[in-house]
C-alpha cells in the first residue's frame, strides 16, 4: 500500500482529456487536491466535475504551458486555493505529424515549445512552492518515441521527448538537495483522444506491435505516475519508467510473430 496523498496538492497539466485526465482522476482518488490545468478552463471543468462527483477535491485552471506568466499564475492558484504545490505532473503535449522534408521551423517550434519548453516552464514556475514543501515530486510524461523508438513523421516530437529526459536528469540532480525528485514516465501507445485522432489504421498497427495485444489505458500511465509521486518513491530520482505493454522488447518482427504462432 502506498501512503495516500491526502495532505498533498497536485498540479496536472494537459488534464482536460487523455492521460492527464486519467492522472488527475487517480491522484484525486488517492486523496490529493488537484489543479486540473488545460488551455481552456471550460474544457477542464468536466474532469473537475467527475472528480468532485466521486468525492474528490479539484478545480480547473486555464494556463498554456508555453506562457511563462500563465505558468506562474498556475502555481500561485494552487498555493492560494490549496496551500502549496507538492506534486507537478508535466503532462501537456502535442503530437502533430510532419515528414522531415516538409517540416517547417514554425512546426518544429510549436512542438518543441509545448513539449520541452513547456516542461521547463511548468517546473520552474512551481519550483518555489515545491522547495517550500520540502518533499516535492515532479513527474514528466515523456514517450517511448524519441528516447527509445522512432516513427517517420515525428522527428520534432521525438526530439522534444528525448529532450525531456536530459532535462529530467539535470533537474533531478539540481533539485535533490531540496528533497524534490524528478522522474519521467515513458508511455507506449495509449488510447486517448489525441491518439485516436491519428486514425484507426494507426491504432491497429500499434496494437499489432504490442506483445500485450492491447493499447495502454490512461490508468496504466496514471498508476506509474502515482508511484513516482508517492512518499515510497523518495529515493528514486532522474529515472525513467517505461509503460508500454512490452512494445519496445521484441528484437525483430520475427520475435513478435513467434508470440502469435
Ligand atoms: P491528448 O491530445 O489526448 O491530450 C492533450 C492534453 O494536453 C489536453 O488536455 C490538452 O488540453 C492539453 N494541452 C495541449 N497543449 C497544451 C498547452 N500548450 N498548454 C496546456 N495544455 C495543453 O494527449 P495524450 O493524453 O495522448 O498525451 C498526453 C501526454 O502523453 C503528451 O505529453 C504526449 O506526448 C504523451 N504521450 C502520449 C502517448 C499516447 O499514446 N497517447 C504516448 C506517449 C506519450 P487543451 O487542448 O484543453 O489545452
Amino acid at each position: 500500500m502506498l501512503t495516500p496523498l491526502s495532505d498533498r496538492v497536485a498540479i496536472v497539466t494537459g488534464a482536460s482529456r487523455g492521460i492527464g485526465r486519467g492522472i488527475a482522476r487517480v491522484f484525486a482518488a488517492q486523496g490529493a487536491r488537484v489543479l486540473v490545468v488545460a488551455r481552456s478552463a471550460e474544457r477542464a471543468q468536466p474532469v473537475v466535475d467527475e472528480i468532485v462527483a466521486r468525492g474528490g477535491v479539484a478545480s480547473a485552471f486555464a494556463a498554456d504551458v508555453v506562457d511563462p506568466a500563465a505558468q506562474e499564475a498556475m502555481a500561485r492558484a494552487a498555493a492560494e486555493r490549496y496551500g502549496g504545490v507538492d506534486i507537478l505532473c508535466a503532462n501537456a503535449g502535442v503530437f502533430p505529424a510532419s515528414p522531415l522534408a516538409e517540416l517547417s521551423p514554425a512546426q518544429w517550434d510549436e512542438v518543441l515549445d509545448a513539449n520541452l519548453k513547456g516542461t521547463f516552464l511548468s517546473v520552474s514556475a512551481c519550483l518555489p512552492e515545491l522547495k517550500r514543501r520540502g518533499k516535492g515530486r515532479v513527474v514528466v510524461i515523456s514517450s517511448i518515441t524519441g528516447p527509445i523508438t522512432a516513427y517517420p513523421g515525428w522527428s520534432h516530437y521525438a526530439a522534444s521527448k528525448a529532450g525531456q529526459l536530459g532535462f529530467v536528469r539535470a533537474a533531478a540532480l539540481e533539485l535533490s538537495p531540496f528533497g524534490i525528485t524528478v522522474n519521467a514516465v515513458l508511455p507506449g501507445n495509449i488510447a486517448t483522444e489525441g491518439a485516436e485522432a491519428l486514425g484507426e489504421e494507426y491504432s491497429r498497427q500499434m496494437m499489432a506491435s504490442i506483445p500485450a495485444r492491447r493499447l495502454g489505458t490512461v490508468e496504466d500511465i496514471a498508476y506509474a505516475a502515482l508511484f513516482l509521486a508517492s512518499d515510497e518513491a523518495s529515493f528514486i530520482t532522474g529515472q525513467t519508467l517505461v509503460v508500454d505493454g512490452g512494445q519496445t522488447l521484441p528484437e525483430s518482427p520475427a520475435a513478435l510473430a513467434m508470440l502469435q504462432g
